[in-house]
């Protein structure tokens, strides 16, 4: 009988002081997630406010994916931010199952292929390109000319330095 009337008294008093121990703990950790929320929403509309206050002008191009199409066109780099930000963590596959950004609907076809590209700088080239057309290569190397600007600016950066 003694036996019978511990068993419950045990079970009964572990959760009873886990509970009185872990109380301050507990409001602790919801103070600190409820902070963290807090933040992380502040921070997301702040974040929100900040590509709308960017300064317009600075455009950039895109190239559409459809063969048919293959437009080519300058856009405003704050509203290439602006869709990215609406379409944040939305992704799709490409060919080697790396993730990219879903595209931008083309203004020509219509179709959603519109993907961010590069022109090639290079004044007698001018080719725009989907960034990373060359394989294991500067992002930016033209497959046209095989110019690229990041290799020029380090160039330039290592002979400045040898100077
Ligand atoms: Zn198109
Ligand atoms: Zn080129």
């Amino acid at each position: 009988m003694e036996q019978n009337k511990k068993r419950p008294n045990i079970i009964s008093r572990m959760p009873a002081g886990f509970l009185s121990l872990s109380r301050p703990v507990m409001i602790g950790i919801a103070i600190v997630c409820i902070v963290s929320a807090i933040g992380i929403t502040i921070m997301r509309s702040s974040g929100g406010r900040g590509i709308e206050d960017l300064p317009r002008g600075t455009m950039m191009w895109v190239k559409c994916a459809n063969r048919e199409c293959g437009a080519e066109y300058e856009i405003d780099q704050v509203d290439y931010f602006l869709f990215m930000e609406e379409h944040e963590g939305e992704v799709e596959e490409d060919g080697e199952g790396e993730e990219i950004a879903i595209p931008m609907v083309c203004e020509k076809c219509g179709k959603q292929s519109v993907y961010k590209a590069i022109k090639c700088e290079n004044p007698e080239c001018g080719e725009v390109f989907f960034a990373g057309t060359v394989p294991e290569d500067f992002e930016d190397r033209c497959p046209e000319c095989g110019f690229s600007k990041i290799e020029d600016m380090r160039k330039r950066a290592r002979s400045g330095r040898q100077r």
